[in-house]
């Protein structure tokens, strides 16, 4: 005990004869009277071998010490916040480790691309719910119970009686705005679409629409061609070629599918185009009638056209994918490839 307490008196005269000369002197200081195996720790430690009796004593000649020892080091604390930035192992001249940036998926990036097209048109966006009911999905756009293109559209039910299903076509956000019956209407509806298919390179149980509507007086199929010239010069060139080949939808009256020249070939045929020349793009044509009637719009006032296009088809085309299974497989090396402007 007695060796312990003039111990302490020696560090106690050293301490007061501390002055650091800089940062490193202090941080030497601290190290070995305050450090995790300085002196004031190990005098702690010692506290065992004092006898009971006088464990208190030594205790408060010990906290004295250890105050003093810190009150020295906290004299200099300037010199401390100083060391911090001239002591340390940062070299600030290095270049700094860069934020790995994500890219937008390329369904977004060319989603965004039509939806910028016919905005600048004047259309604008509406978007509904993912889960529909019958009448929405199929009943209102011509497709009553029993008829044979539903089956074209086998889908995911989630009840029956009443049926609710998730959605085969972005259609069904247009029959809610039809519905709410505020004329004239201009409206494009992207959105994902679900269909009962089997999996492959070309087919998925889900994929992404952009379909447009346009109903106004005097809406003619020279606007539906017009329009979509326009969109398809803007989303792959001037010189696109286009062609209309006659098709069926129950939903428009006359329907039409519409290709482009396969910009891949130039039209001289190739495996992408199926040695054609033309590669599909989109289906559309003239609001049924009977469409419009089922919405409580007047089918003598009125026409309007409309159109619908899968994103992935567009974007494979575009980039020159040939598995539609890349999309949902979430792999950064395949995403990473489509860096855009974010
Ligand atoms: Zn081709």
């Amino acid at each position: 005990m007695e060796q312990l307490v003039q111990q302490i008196a020696a560090y106690k005269d050293e301490i007061a004869a501390f002055t650091p000369a800089g940062a490193a002197d202090l941080e030497q200081y601290r190290i070995k009277f305050l450090g995790t195996k300085g002196i004031v720790k190990a005098l702690f430690g010692e506290m065992k071998q004092v006898p009971n009796d006088r464990k208190k004593e030594f205790g408060q000649i010990l906290n004295e010490f250890k105050q003093l020892a810190e009150a020295k080091y906290e004299q200099f604390s300037e010199l401390k916040d100083n060391a911090s930035a001239s002591d340390s192992h940062i070299d600030y001249t290095l270049p700094a480790e860069p934020h790995r940036l994500g890219t937008r998926h390329p369904i977004s990036q060319v989603r965004n691309k039509i939806i910028r097209i016919f905005e600048r048109l004047g259309f604008t966006i509406a978007e509904g719910p993912e889960i529909e009911d019958d009448w929405h999905n199929f009943t209102a756009l011509n497709l009553p119970e029993n008829h044979p293109a539903r089956d074209m559209q086998d889908t995911f039910f989630i009840s029956k009686n009443p049926d609710w299903l998730l959605r085969t076509q972005t259609s069904s956000a247009q029959v809610r705005v039809m519905e709410a019956g505020k004329l004239p209407i201009r409206i494009i509806s992207p959105g994902r679409v679900y269909r009962n298919e089997t999996i492959s390179a070309r087919a998925h149980c889900f994929f992404h629409q952009v379909e447009g509507l346009y109903i106004d007086e005097n809406v003619s199929f020279a606007d539906l061609k017009q329009t979509l010239y326009h969109f398809v010069k803007e989303m792959f060139g001037e010189n696109t070629g286009i062609r209309f080949r006659p098709s069926y939808f129950p939903f428009t009256e006359p329907s039409a599918e519409m290709d482009i020249v396969c910009f891949i070939c130039g039209g001289t045929g190739c495996n992408v185009c199926k040695q054609t020349g033309w590669v599909e793009i989109l289906g559309c044509g003239m609001v049924h009638p009977k469409v419009l009637a089922n919405c409580g719009i007047d089918p003598e006032k009125y026409t309007g056209f409309a159109f619908g296009m899968g994103i992935e088809r567009i974007t494979m085309l575009k980039y020159q994918i040939k598995d539609l299974r890349l999309f949902s497989e979430n792999d950064v090396r395949f995403l990473e490839q489509f860096e855009g402007t974010i």
